[in-house]
């Protein structure tokens, strides 16, 4: 019996190191020709997009999808966004050290993982119990303990801890939740996916400054509705 479990050993341990080390291979060319290439160059995102384990972020069925150009399915009819979407958001927020973000739709959690790797805390609000639940167990098993995770209706965004430097919306409305823009922190960042949710949207960005907004469309995106409780 020992015997077998040593000889599992010994055979399973090479394979299994082989499995990381090519998730990481196909991460770092997923940067370079996904993220890089397209104009990305913003240190501290790129760093953080090549640490982020993504494959544990998607459903086992896809973890050999996990690096392809495209958004993946992670049921109840929700999904991970394209990696090269979830770095030009993160790019665009400015992450850095020192700064405390609001992210509502945490969905796999990926890009609360993200987001982490660069600023000090993530807040993440996720409506749908199931997906709040697996997220959670998710980032804690890779040890995200400045993400705090809770289940509930991001819309009204997270008072008891705002400001915000960086709010970002991953589901799409058809106009910026006001609740939203007041938990921002003075030169905050917000971005979202704003437009007829089921078609495309302008992801929007708003920054405040002396407690003016001011606001700028990015690129337009596709994202899964905002939904209310
Ligand atoms: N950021 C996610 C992808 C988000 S998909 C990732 O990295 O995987 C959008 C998510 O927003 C879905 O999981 C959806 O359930 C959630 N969502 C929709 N409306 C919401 C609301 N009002 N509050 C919180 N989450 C919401």
């Amino acid at each position: 019996m020992k015997l077998i479990t040593i000889l599992l050993l010994i055979f399973l341990f090479p394979l299994l190191a082989c499995a990381q080390e090519d998730f990481e291979a196909k991460r770092i060319e997923m940067v370079k020709k996904q993220i890089i290439a397209r104009g990305i160059n913003d240190g501290p995102t790129i760093r953080a997009m090549r640490k982020v384990p993504r494959q544990d972020f998607v459903p086992d069925a896809y973890r050999d999808q996990a690096y392809r150009d495209a958004p993946l399915s992670i049921g109840y009819g929700q999904t991970i966004s394209q990696p090269y979407i979830v770095a030009l958001m993160t790019e665009k927020t400015k992450p850095s050290k020192g700064k405390k973000a609001l992210e509502i739709g945490t969905g796999s959690g990926y890009q609360a993982a993200v987001l982490a790797e660069i600023v000090d805390s993530v807040y993440t609000i996720e409506l749908i119990p199931g997906l709040a639940r697996h997220a959670a167990k998710v980032l804690s098993g890779l040890h995200y303990d400045n993400v705090v995770p809770k289940q509930g209706d991001g819309y009204r965004g997270w008072p008891e801890h705002a400001p915000f430097d960086i709010i970002l919306v991953t589901a799409a409305g058809d106009h910026i939740p006001r609740p939203l823009i007041n938990q921002l922190a003075e030169n905050g960042r917000l971005i979202m996916p704003v437009g007829q949710p089921g078609s495309f949207q302008q992801l929007v960005l708003l920054t405040k400054r002396n407690g003016r907004i001011k606001r700028k469309n990015l690129a337009t995106v596709q994202f899964v509705p905002l939904q209310r409780e």
